[in-house]
């Protein structure tokens, strides 16, 4: 007899999302490097701005965020009426998804994407479908070549996680060119910020109807804790999100937190300069030790092993070490441990347990 309350199509296929491991059983000041969350925090301004908002709790927040778009468009050069906030991009996403994929239609990620893409399309019914990518690239042929009349929306994370790779304008722009009428391409820039003047995909979502932006305040403003995420896009787009999303999404203290984060570029540039120093120092570190990674673009760099065994023993060893990192068997690379760049004391106990690693084999 089957069980008569029954959850939509799609649903039991979603496979749990795993956040990444914050302890390790017996170790206390265990560093965690798993989840690409920055190591100076949150701006100072945004830590006062969500203890300020304590006085407001008894108050419903603004249903139209309109101070937090307002800041976002100010400083991005963007029209605030074109843009919508969240609870984190995830939720951006999720919205996307409800809007305009359902049973029968397609959502096309690639190969090492973010897991959010296929739960976020499962969650609605769609069938999320798998693109392969090139040398742990985005490759835009593969995309146009899979879709067709059902596909709804391409997610593509440039910079992408795991894999800290990127593909350039004129690729991306190509690719928003050939795909479908009824397709909506997102860009997730969710590690635009670490990437020293680049707009994340605004100017292309600026101009083109099929083209929508994500961002967060989860990476290099340091507040992935808060969970504070955007979107940017044609008006049509905003419009109908707006119509599905939970009025009261945001709280008093996400919007004053936020406001106070995006204007303090100051602390944004700090970040970015400090973990582009780092990255590259940490990249070199473990390449003299036999263990090579693709340029990164964001803020964690993907170590590549021999094969899977190589790369358990090794997460294994950096853990007795007190080091936290991610395992990727799930994002399709099961010989790579993702390895999110701390601060200079974090990525000088990597590079030396690696060596010691490397040096035991
Ligand atoms: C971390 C991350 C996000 C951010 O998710 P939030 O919900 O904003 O915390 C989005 N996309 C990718 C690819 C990420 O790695």
């Amino acid at each position: 007899m089957t069980d008569p309350i029954r959850p939509q199509p799609g649903i039991m296929e979603i496979a749990l999302y795993q956040g990444g491991a914050s302890h390790v059983a017996g170790i206390t000041d265990a560093v965690k490097l798993s989840s690409n969350e920055n190591p100076f925090g949150a701006s100072e301004k945004a830590r006062e701005a969500y203890i300020r908002a304590v006085h407001n709790l008894h108050r419903y927040p603004s249903t139209d965020h309109a101070k937090l778009r307002e800041a976002i468009g100010e400083v991005h050069g963007l029209d605030p009426a074109r843009i919508i906030c969240g609870t984190g991009s995830d939720e951006v996403l999720l919205l996307l998804c409800q809007a305009y994929a359902g049973p029968g239609d397609e959502v096309i990620y690639t190969q090492h994407g973010f897991l959010m893409y296929p739960i976020a399309a499962r969650s609605v019914g769609a069938v999320p479908v798998q693109v392969q990518e090139r040398d742990r690239t985005v490759d835009v042929d593969a995309i146009l070549a899979a879709a067709n009349e059902k596909t709804k929306i391409v997610f593509i994370a440039n910079p992408n996680n795991p894999t800290g790779t990127m593909i350039g304008a004129g690729e991306v722009a190509r690719l928003a060119d050939g795909l479908p009428e009824q397709t909506i391409l997102v860009l997730d820039g969710a590690y635009a910020e670490f990437v020293e003047g680049f707009d994340g995909g605004a100017a292309l979502a600026t101009e083109r109807p099929n083209v929508f932006m994500t961002r967060t305040f989860s990476k290099i403003y340091g507040l992935g804790g808060l969970r504070i995420g955007w979107g940017y896009g044609a008006q049509a787009i905003i419009d109908v999100l707006n119509r599905i999303r939970n009025p009261f999404n945001l709280s008093h203290g996400q919007l004053e937190a936020g406001e106070a984060a995006v204007r303090d570029q100051d602390f944004v540039a700090k970040c970015r300069a400090e973990n582009a120093r780092m990255r590259v120092w940490l990249a070199e570190a473990l390449a003299e030790h036999g263990v090579p990674s693709d340029t990164s673009m964001a803020n964690f760099i993907l170590a590549r092993f021999a094969d899977e065994a190589e790369a358990t023993a090794c997460d294994a060893f950096l853990q007795s070490e007190g080091l936290i990192v991610r395992r990727v068997a799930s994002y399709g690379l099961p010989h790579c441990l993702r390895i999110t760049i701390g601060d200079e004391a974090a990525c000088r106990r990597v590079a030396a347990a690696i060596a010691k690693f490397k040096g035991r084999n």
